[in-house]
């Protein structure tokens, strides 16, 4: 299915095709004609990084005309996704529809002004979205549609009381939809109490496992990708390598950069021809160029022996990508490496992978240049030492006028650096690795307290023996009665909210709320 079968505008069609994305993905395929249709109310099990945000996106962005009053809200959990969703809907758009982002810790004055200008969607978090309709700054009495993202995750957050009575609030005649990761009994009461019909509908993940030698995951800023990749490449002595990346955008950037630095990549992506594509995969597969950058679709039905490298310059979409993309390594016998870049926004996503593909996948460092500039400069000494090159009396003579009156090891290195490059570490990059939001720790609230005999030496335990994350990372333990805090950085965080999600249960660990 393509983004044409939707029969959307042309405007619409020529946001997606500069954002990049290729095919829909499952939940788009599946929500889109629905919402576009207006056919019911909608309860869909899709997580984050499913492309969930775009399947009500590009309908919104399709149907709705500039008005001057709210016509769609949408409730988000927490201020990030607030901002993520605002910013994806923002790029999909080509009309003159205004998007808000509305969310505590932001100047209340400031939102009261741009909704005053007139908003057509406003995307909030429940605390912040209720002030302001409390202080009659917000009017969501003519919304047509209303949208719960991360519906388990608010209910988690205790924002039950707040949904509904925001929910009050809106017209009886609207879309009511709901994207949730897991579908609890709460969230199907709260839908048999607020809307009478709805569909449910369930992207759900097929188990699949890999054979894969090795996998590993490397922690970088979107900044240091080109950086880190350009060091992987040259750490190996013969990089044969498949780069996937998410979109098509991300294919053309990343190859042209590769090019321009002076390496052999190729690019592929849906945009090629036929004639195109099987030029590149002709030139890879001979191995006239060792690198092939290029999206999971385009790399669908590969099947090129021998490869030492697959690197997922992006987190793949869904896990089954991920076992897709990694399964083209490691193949008839031969041992390949899987490496997947992970911005620390993308942990949680990446700890699904792990669950999914039941892999291990280990924490790897991006090469240092000394490490690289080694590895060159033994590689340099054996060929010389094993080159057998038949010299002719001329060169002898040469070299012993050179000598004669030089220093020896000064002749030897000037040769050296005219014969081969690449050893010299300027042609690096730093890497400074800024964690964005690193600083900021998580406080976690615990929901088992000092009634059920927990310790903060058992907590620390409990929290340890079920993550596997170094405990002195955990600070600041309350024990209170029926529950408890703990504080752990941004990274621990997202691995300890995966682990303790159950599905269709309420996690007993979630992010503390914080004043909205
Ligand atoms: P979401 O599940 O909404 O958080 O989306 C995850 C990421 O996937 C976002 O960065 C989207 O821009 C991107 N995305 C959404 N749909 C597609 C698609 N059809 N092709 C490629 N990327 C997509």
């Amino acid at each position: 299915m393509n983004f044409e079968d939707f029969k959307l505008s042309e405007g619409t069609l020529r946001a997606i095709f500069k954002k990049g994305f290729e095919k829909p993905t499952l939940v788009q395929e599946k929500v889109i004609p629905i919402l576009l249709n207006k056919e019911t109310n909608l309860i869909v099990q899709a997580k984050t990084g499913t492309g969930k945000t775009a399947s009500f996106g590009i309908p919104l962005v399709e149907l709705l005309e500039p008005k001057k009053h709210v016509q769609a809200i949408i409730l988000t959990p927490t201020r990030e996704l607030a901002l993520q969703v605002s910013e994806e809907i923002n790029s999909l758009k080509r009309k003159k529809l205004k998007i808000l982002p509305v969310y505590g810790g932001q100047s209340i004055n400031l939102q009261i002004k741009h909704l005053k200008n007139g908003i057509d969607i406003v995307v909030g978090t429940p605390g912040r979205i209720l002030d302001h309709i409390e202080r009659k700054t917000l009017d969501i009495s003519k919304v047509s549609y209303f949208i719960l993202d991360e519906a388990d995750e608010m209910l988690d957050m205790g924002f039950i009381e707040d949904v509904e009575k925001i929910l009050k609030n809106t017209p009886q005649n609207k879309f009511f939809l709901m994207f949730s990761a897991t579908i609890p009994q709460k969230i199907i009461s709260l839908a048999k109490k607020y809307i009478k019909n709805y569909e449910v509908i369930k992207i759900v993940d097929k188990e699949l496992t890999t054979k894969l030698t090795e996998q590993i995951y490397i922690e970088v800023n979107e900044s240091n990708k080109l950086e880190a990749l350009c060091r992987i490449i040259d750490l190996e002595e013969n990089f044969y390598g498949l780069i996937f990346c998410r979109t098509k955008l991300e294919v053309d950037n990343v190859s042209n950069k590769l090019i321009e630095r002076g390496y052999d990549a190729e690019a592929l992506h849906g945009d090629f021809s036929q004639y195109q594509r099987e030029r590149v995969l002709k030139k890879f597969k001979n191995k006239k160029s060792n690198i092939l950058v290029a999206t999971d679709v385009a790399a669908r039905g590969l099947d090129i022996d021998g490869l030492t490298h697959v690197i997922n310059y992006s987190v793949p979409l869904n896990p089954e990508y991920y076992v897709h993309r990694i399964g083209r390594t490691g193949r008839a016998g031969k041992e390949g490496i899987a490496i997947t870049f992970v911005t620390p926004r993308e942990y949680r996503q990446l700890f699904r992978i792990k669950k999914f593909s039941n892999a291990k996948i280990k924490e790897g460092k991006i090469p240092s240049v000394e490490q690289i500039i080694e590895n060159k400069a033994q590689k340099i000494k054996e060929e010389i030492l094993n080159a057998k090159i038949k010299v002719n009396d001329i060169y002898y003579k040469l070299a012993e006028e050179l000598m004669e009156n030089s220093d020896n090891k000064e002749i030897v290195a000037m040769l050296l650096s005219k014969a081969f490059k690449g050893l010299d570490p300027n042609s690096y990059e730093k890497i400074t690795f800024t964690r964005k939001n690193s600083s900021s720790k998580v406080r976690l609230f615990i929901a088992k307290g000092r009634n059920t005999g927990m310790t903060k030496s058992s907590l620390i335990e409990f929290i340890v023996q079920n993550t596997s994350i170094s405990r002195n990372v955990i600070q600041n333990v309350t024990i209170l009665d029926k529950f408890s805090f703990i504080t752990v950085p941004y990274k621990e965080a997202e691995i300890i909210l995966s682990v303790f999600k159950k599905r269709g249960k309420r996690s007993i660990v979630s992010k503390a709320k914080a004043k909205n």
